[in-house]
């Protein structure tokens, strides 16, 4: 799936530049360099909500993050059901065990 890496929405795969802004879009950043940032996999949670609220905490710190799953239209995995759909959150490598201090003190107060 193209992406854009100014607004960082993803289209449809027909698509070749961003409606938005106009730039040439990319093939989605899955485990790749962005920004010079390089993304890994943090934490899979079982809603957007969590998401949302984990990523919220972080860019408090100062962390970037990407969510990726449910109702944006990227997947991830499928799970064999339309409903059951896991949201993962993205952090860059270098923040990785400061996010995951970050994560634990969040969650537990959940
Ligand atoms: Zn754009």
């Amino acid at each position: 799936m193209p992406y854009c890496p100014n607004c960082k929405y993803e289209y449809k795969d027909n698509i070749e530049e961003c409606p938005d802004c106009g730039a040439k879009l990319v093939d989605k950043l899955e485990g790749e360099t962005f920004e010079n940032i390089k993304y890994v996999p943090f934490r899979s949670l079982p809603s957007r909500l969590y998401a949302e609220m984990l990523k919220e905490a972080l860019e408090n710190e100062g962390i970037p993050s990407i969510i990726k799953g449910d109702d944006v239209g990227i997947t991830y995995g499928s799970y064999g059901t339309t409903s059951a759909v896991e949201v993962s959150i993205w952090v860059p490598e270098e923040d990785l065990e400061r996010a995951e201090q970050i994560a634990d003190q969040m969650l537990d107060h959940i």
